[in-house]
Order: C-alpha cells, then sequence, then structure tokens
C-alpha cells in the first residue's frame, strides 16, 4: 500500500506553498492573470460536478496530515516545512510532505535522464494552493484538480481535492498520488522537450483535431509517469517499487479516463470530445512507459496517426 522510499530527506527547495494564502516565496514573479493559456489538467472541471455520488473504497488513506491545516489558516514557513517534513516518520504521516518526496524524486530522476541523454533540463516547481489560485495560465477555481502551468512551469496540487478523488474514483494508494505527481512533472517535461509548443501550434492550424491533440499530449504523460516509476526505482535515492505500487498507478490512471469520468457525471460517453483518453489507453501508456523504462516509447501521436 505504501510507498518504500530508499531515505528519508526532504528538500523543500522547490515548493511554493500558497495554502495560507501568503505563500513561502514569491513564486516565479507573481503568476499574471489572463492570457487563458491551456492549464493542463490531470482532471477536467467536469469532476467537480460528479463528486458526492461515490461510495468510499479506500478504507486506508492516508492522513492528510498538518497540511489541510494550513487551508485554514496556518501558515508555515519553509523552514517549519522542512523541519516538519524532515521528522522521523513524517513521509508515513503527511501526505504533504510525500508528495514532496515523490517530486524531489521525480527532478532527480529526470534530470539524471535528461543529462545521459544530452538534453538540457530545468526543473518544475511544485505549488500546493486551496481552493483557488492565480497562475501564469491563469485563475485557477477551486477544485480544479491537480495540473501543470506551463507559462510558469509550476505543479500545481490541492491537497483537499486529491484526497477527494481517491475517495470517490476509487483509487487510493500513495503510488496512486505518486501517479498524479509523476504525471504532471510529465507535462513539464513536455514544455522542456518542446512538445507542448508544437502541439499548441497543431492545434492552432488543425483545430479540428485539437482534442486529439490533447488526448496524445495526456497520455505521453502517463507514459512519462510509467518511465520515471521504472527510473526512481533504480536510481539510488529514489523508490523501492512493489508491484503494489503499479497496480496502485494503473487504476488511478484507469479513474481518470474520460469514458469513466463521463460515464460517471452524465452516464453516457462522448468519444469527440475526449481530451485526456480512455480509462484503457491511460492504463496502457502508464504500463508502456513502465515497462520500457524509455521515454522514446513514449511517441503516443505517432500511435494516433498526429
Ligand atoms: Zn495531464
Amino acid at each position: 500500500m505504501g510507498i518504500e522510499f530508499d531515505d528519508d530527506r526532504v528538500d523543500v527547495g522547490g515548493v511554493d506553498d500558497r495554502r495560507g494564502g501568503g505563500g513561502i516565496g514569491l513564486g516565479r514573479g507573481g503568476a499574471a492573470i489572463g492570457g487563458g493559456a491551456g492549464v493542463v489538467g490531470l482532471v477536467i472541471y467536469l469532476l467537480v460536478a460528479v463528486l458526492g455520488g461515490g461510495s468510499p473504497e479506500g478504507g486506508g488513506l492516508p492522513q492528510l496530515g498538518a497540511g489541510s491545516a494550513n487551508s485554514t489558516g496556518q501558515q508555515e514557513s519553509r523552514e517549519e516545512l522542512s523541519d516538519r517534513c524532515n521528522a522521523e516518520g513524517a513521509l508515513k504521516k503527511y501526505t504533504d510532505c510525500r508528495l514532496i518526496k515523490v517530486y524531489d524524486i521525480a527532478d532527480n530522476t529526470w534530470e539524471d535522464e535528461f543529462g545521459k541523454r544530452g538534453l538540457e533540463y530545468r526543473p518544475a516547481s511544485l505549488v500546493f494552493f486551496a481552493d483557488a489560485v492565480s497562475t501564469g495560465c491563469g485563475q485557477a477555481s477551486a477544485q480544479v484538480g491537480p495540473f501543470y502551468c506551463p507559462a510558469g512551469e509550476e505543479i500545481y496540487l490541492d491537497l483537499d481535492f486529491l484526497d477527494q478523488l481517491q475517495r470517490e474514483y476509487g483509487a487510493p494508494g500513495e503510488f496512486a498520488q505518486a501517479y498524479i505527481v509523476a504525471h504532471e512533472y510529465g507535462h513539464h517535461l513536455q514544455t522542456v522537450l518542446g512538445t507542448e509548443q508544437q502541439v499548441r501550434q497543431a492545434q492552432k492550424s488543425n483545430p479540428d483535431a485539437e482534442n486529439e491533440y490533447s488526448v496524445a499530449m495526456e497520455l505521453q504523460a502517463d507514459c512519462y509517469a510509467g518511465v520515471w516509476s521504472t527510473l526512481a526505482d533504480q536510481q539510488s535515492s529514489g523508490i523501492d517499487l512493489t508491484r503494489e505500487n503499479i497496480a496502485e498507478a494503473q487504476k488511478a490512471a484507469e479513474a481518470v479516463g474520460d469514458d469513466r469520468i463521463q460515464k460517471k457525471a452524465t452516464g453516457s460517453v462522448d468519444q469527440d470530445s475526449w481530451t485526456h483518453g480512455s480509462a484503457a489507453q491511460r492504463k496502457q501508456w502508464f504500463t508502456t512507459g513502465y515497462s520500457s523504462g524509455d521515454i522514446d516509447q513514449c511517441d503516443t501521436f505517432g500511435a494516433m496517426g498526429l
């Protein structure tokens, strides 16, 4: 059920905690509102409307920890966050600390991998928010779900929503959450590699295929998340991956498939409106990435004939 980390050290240097309103850091230049550039979310707005109907499946849901207390106004300094997350047992006790650890490993893993491939690399930032947040991609309302903003190269996580998503969608487990972070980090790689920019261009010149490009982009992020799982297992300061971990991630990938979400929301499925891919596709591409451990196997665009 849990994640076995190779070590307990948590580096909060890349984290911007905006749960209490003020935020630890200033972020990246204050995040201008507007522009309307695409917020690349793991979960779509539609989700919000359907939460509440499902039956909780996850008996052993992790505690949110002091992280959620922050949304009620208890602001931690960066130092306090670091102290809390580096205290004994913190990775088991606090979801936010564990997600920071996953993010740290993603950063280290991809820096190594890009280095080996002679590719330029730069890290993403991790932003925790509660309710609403202004980003370089515009204003994100409450419960938008986890997302990546290319303009600021930031991953945004709302812990309360993450918890809710796991309960309502039956995708519990620490590695299900790790998959979400890894998926968003996958979007960051797409920005670093220039894929995201190419896709935006292609969508502009071929609006009819806009959704197909979106699906290919999302499935590639799933594939990268799978690759990351394998690379993080190989990393000396990474994780000790188990079959249960992979099963949790696969289940989570299925849970956020467009068909699953649509069926839950409206009772029917409209493939033309898909933006993230079906449950089967998402699971398949995560698994392709995990099995190969090779980002070159993640050409979802080619596979879709784009
Ligand atoms: Zn995504």
